[in-house]
């Protein structure tokens, strides 16, 4: 977001407030006196400003403009208020006492080393758009996108997460010739819903893998056995953090280049917003007198989890899960795996749609290709979709910064 700079150490002061102290009014700018009657007034935010001379009355509305520019920038985007910023940045007690909030609306003032309201908030966003604490840039929330559409999948029999997007994309490779294998993972059949990372080779296995398993799978190491087997172009679906492994041994010193030099990775990233210890998921799921081995379909979304069993649907809140929640993804600030060279996720679209990010040139192209061979449907994200997005991400990023409130 481009927005023109402020000289902010102009405090506009409120006329009423003065009054209270001296009988005149003070100019906000040289500090002095001025009587009532001066003929060099403003009219903000519904206070009246009084000034000494023509000059001060310039400057002052210099900054008014300024202000009302950077409002004018923001009109469009998504209403932002003093809330979100003490939510965010003040509560967790991040904020830097830097006082920029407070010098961008008379509404702040600085109490001690805390900002506090104490006049009407318009949700205007100016505030958090200052503060050098708040991620408000798209790229700071969600990395580099090339383009982010919704999509679905246009083959027959595909029963995704979501769309089926991730699941119809892979088919489309490994039938194109394109794919050696894709690095995916399938529940075990020991222990339902315990995710086992596998190697598919085939349609079939690509069709049977669609789905999520909401716990840790250990996708690196299935990707060495490919590598260990001859493979040389593998796609990899995984959560950030899996994404993250990937990109660290292209781009490390340290890293396995070795194993890379024979190998051409395809990073597929899942959006991910935690995960949960299988055993804590079997507990949870017996403590409701189910048992996991009849679970047909797992969802979470909207703040629950969706569980399936014989065409009936149990809903819980998402905080029943806190116990198991995974104690690594407290630590996680990734919403969509920035390192992946495409994205997928459910949030921002509809249900039956996938959510997804292009990132890299060969991401994009391998998604248009897909679409054109009629493998998957696909239109352009709506900016209220990608709102949604960016929300989640902003609240998966500012997370870390809670950890002492969420501990407790
Ligand atoms: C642990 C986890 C947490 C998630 N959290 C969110 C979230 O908070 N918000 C959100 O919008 N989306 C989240 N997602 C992504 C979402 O559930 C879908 O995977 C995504 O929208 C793609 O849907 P699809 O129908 O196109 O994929 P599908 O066609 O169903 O394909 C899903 C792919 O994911 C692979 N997979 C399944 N489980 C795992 C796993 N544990 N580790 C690695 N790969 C796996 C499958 O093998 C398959 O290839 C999460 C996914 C996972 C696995
Ligand atoms: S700058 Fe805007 S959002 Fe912030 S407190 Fe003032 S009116 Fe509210
Ligand atoms: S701008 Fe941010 S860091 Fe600075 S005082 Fe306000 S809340 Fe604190
Ligand atoms: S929240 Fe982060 S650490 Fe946890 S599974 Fe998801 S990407 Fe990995």
């Amino acid at each position: 977001m481009d927005i023109p700079s402020t000289p902010l150490m102009i405090l506009p002061i409120a006329a009423d407030s003065i009054q209270e102290v001296t009988n005149m009014p003070i100019d906000p700018i040289c500090k002095r006196e001025v009587p009532p009657d001066t003929p060099y007034t403003s009219d903000q935010d519904g206070k009246t400003y009084y000034f000494h001379d023509p000059e001060c009355k310039k400057k002052f509305d210099d900054v008014a403009k300024n202000i009302v520019r950077v409002k004018r920038s923001l009109k469009d985007k998504e209403k932002i208020s003093f809330g979100r910023l003490r939510k965010d940045i003040i509560k967790p007690g991040i904020c830097a006492a830097c006082g920029a909030c407070a010098a961008s609306c008379p509404s702040i003032i600085m109490e001690g080393e805390k900002p506090k309201l104490i006049g009407p908030c318009t949700a205007c966003g100016i505030c958090y758009n200052q503060c050098p604490r708040t991620i408000t840039t798209e790229e700071g929330l969600v990395g580099s996108i090339r383009h982010p559409y919704a999509a679905r999948s246009a083959l027959k029999g595909v029963r995704g997460q979501d769309g089926g997007v991730v699941t119809s994309l892979l088919a489309y490779l490994l039938e194109e010739g394109l794919l050696d294998c894709a690095i995916v993972t399938v529940k075990s059949e020991d222990d339902p819903w315990k995710p086992v990372p596998v190697i598919a080779t085939t349609y079939d296995e690509i069709i049977e893998s669609a789905g999520s398993i909401y716990a840790h799978s250990m996708t690196i190491q299935a990707l060495m056995n490919a590598v260990q087997q001859g493979m040389r172009s593998i796609a990899l679906v995984g959560p950030p953090c899996n994404i993250d492994a990937v990109y660290k041994i292209y781009k490390s010193p340290y890293g396995l280049l070795h194993m890379f030099m024979r190998a051409n990775i395809l990073p597929l990233g899942l959006f991910c917003m935690d995960t949960f210890s299988y055993e804590g998921i079997e507990e949870f799921v017996a403590s409701r007198h189910l048992e996991l081995k009849d679970i047909e379909s797992m969802k979470i979304w909207r703040g629950k989890i969706e569980l399936e069993k014989g065409g009936e649907t149990f809903v819980y809140d998402l905080s029943e899960l806190d116990p198991y929640r995974s104690s690594s993804c407290k630590y996680c600030t990734d919403l969509t795996a920035r390192h992946a060279a495409i994205s997928f996720g459910g949030v921002g679209t509809p249900d039956g749609w996938t959510t997804v990010f292009t990132r890299s040139g060969r991401g994009y192209e391998i998604f248009h290709e897909a679409v054109e061979m009629g493998y998957i449907e696909s239109r352009d994200l709506e900016e209220k979709e990608m709102t949604r997005v960016l929300n989640l991400a902003r609240m998966k990023k500012v997370q870390k910064y809670s950890l002492i409130r969420r501990e407790k």
